[in-house]
């Protein structure tokens, strides 16, 4: 086990350690994009919130792997996400905007753009419906021309696709490191972190009514629990009874060593309509990879549910495959033919059949509540989630329907 990440975020029997009795407004488990989302709102609303996590550091699981593709992806990428998911879309994009601007970090912030294309004509010809219907909510895709395509994308061989659309709107960051900084940010704000120490049991669910969370560093104290720990989160709500239909899948992309030609305002890519659906990003003068296996899916992305691995025990198999499966767009995109593997990273989003989030109070333990089943999209609907779960905790009232995210859904046999 690398240093660092002991005792880790395993739902086991308690170590024994010291009872502590540190009490707070409300407890946040799990200091990764949703813990440190909803920590940051929490606090704004005037709460004392701790957080406590498993390993030692803020955005070390799904956060830290994170491709850092920040969009309006309703519709045009997803047929699931809708007028609200595009609200918190913008509003996330607004907020890492801000972030980069305040925190004094460098966070791999970058206002790109992103380009989604299309290499058959049919795929071009078939997408226009969710095109037009992105254009209805107003995301800004710019059809490109061959002569806007070379200002825009020169590293792309436009001739080679079918069509391309463009949204200027979109930015990239590197996730783990303005997971980090936003973590910082809420602890000088007065939150206070506990790090190491995972959650063994839920205090008081037993009874209906929350009182703390026991940890392997001890107990602490809250009548209010939100539960943002990833996929851990099915195995923890499982204890007491409580089901999280989400499975959790490894997912795993890779980055290279700098590449020639390859400029830092390159807009994401998005291969649309390939079976992979790559996507693609400038990171540090190269390039950040990632794509879909077709179905069925590997062996190695499936991971026990009701015990999932810490993420550098996860295997990158599917990265290894995806530098060979993305040679398929080289000639779209000749930097690919140098693209080999420097480092691989992996997590495991967790996805529902609907597609959307667990974002609610728990039904029948009063005091518990969670953010969770962030369908590969947790960096940019993290904020808004984030800021869901904090007018939910404090007041009751949320301007999201937050009948949409109710775990109920996910938790019927
Ligand atoms: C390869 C990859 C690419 C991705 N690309 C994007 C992207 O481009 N854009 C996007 O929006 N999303 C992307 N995602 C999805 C994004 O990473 C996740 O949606 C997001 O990180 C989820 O955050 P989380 O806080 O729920 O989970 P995590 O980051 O896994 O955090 C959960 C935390 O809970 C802690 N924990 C667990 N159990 C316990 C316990 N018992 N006690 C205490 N602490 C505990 C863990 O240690 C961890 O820190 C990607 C994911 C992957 C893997």
């Amino acid at each position: 086990m690398p240093a660092g990440l002991a005792p880790g975020p395993r739902v086991g029997p308690s170590s024994g350690a010291a009872p502590v009795t540190m009490g707070a407004d409300v407890i946040v488990v799990g200091a990764g994009a949703f813990g440190c989302n909803a920590a940051w709102h929490l606090r704004r609303r005037g709460l004392e919130v701790l957080v406590v996590e498993a390993v030692d550091r803020p955005a070390t699981q799904a956060t830290g792997a994170a491709a850092g593709f920040v969009a309006q992806f309703s519709s045009v990428h997803h047929s699931e996400w809708g007028e609200v998911e595009w609200g918190m879309q913008r509003y996330g994009i607004g907020f890492y905007a801000d972030l980069a601007g305040r925190c004094g970090r460098d966070i791999g912030f970058c206002p790109c753009g992103i380009a989604y294309i299309y290499q058959s004509r049919e795929g071009w010809e078939r997408a226009q419906v969710a095109i037009e219907a992105a254009r209805a909510l107003e995301t800004q895709l710019e059809a490109l021309t061959a002569g806007r395509a070379s200002e825009v994308v020169p590293e792309i061989r436009f001739e080679r696709t079918a069509g391309t659309v463009f949204d200027p709107t979109a930015i990239r960051l590197r996730a783990g490191d303005a997971i980090a900084a936003l973590a910082a940010e809420v602890a000088l704000q007065g939150v206070r972190f506990e790090y190491g120490a995972a959650v063994e049991a839920l205090l008081g669910a037993g009874e209906g009514r929350i009182r703390g969370v026991q940890t392997s560093r001890g107990d602490f104290v809250s009548s209010r629990v939100l539960l943002a720990t990833g996929a851990w989160t099915r195995p923890l709500l499982a204890r007491v009874g409580v089901q999280l239909a989400a499975e959790p899948v490894v997912v795993a992309r890779y980055t290279t060593r700098p590449l020639a030609g390859i400029r830092r305002q390159m807009p994401m890519l998005m291969f649309s309509d390939s079976e992979h659906r790559f996507w693609i990003r400038a990171e540090r003068g190269g390039l950040l990879i990632g794509g879909a296996d077709p179905k069925p899916l590997p062996d190695d992305r499936r991971v026990d549910a009701a015990l999932p691995p810490f993420v550098h025990q996860l295997p990158g198999d599917h990265a290894i495959r995806m530098r060979e499966n993305v040679r398929k767009v080289e000639d779209i995109l000749p930097a690919l033919k140098e693209a080999d593997i420097d480092e691989i990273k992996a997590g495991m989003p967790c996805y529902t059949d609907d597609r959307l989030f667990a974002a609610s109070a728990v039904a029948d333990v009063e005091g518990l509540y969670v953010l969770a089943a962030c369908n590969e999209a947790g960096i940019t609907h993290g904020p808004a989630l984030g800021r869901h779960m904090a007018e939910l905790i404090t007041d009751g009232e949320t301007e999201l329907d937050g009948s949409r995210y109710d775990l109920a859904r996910l938790s019927r046999g």
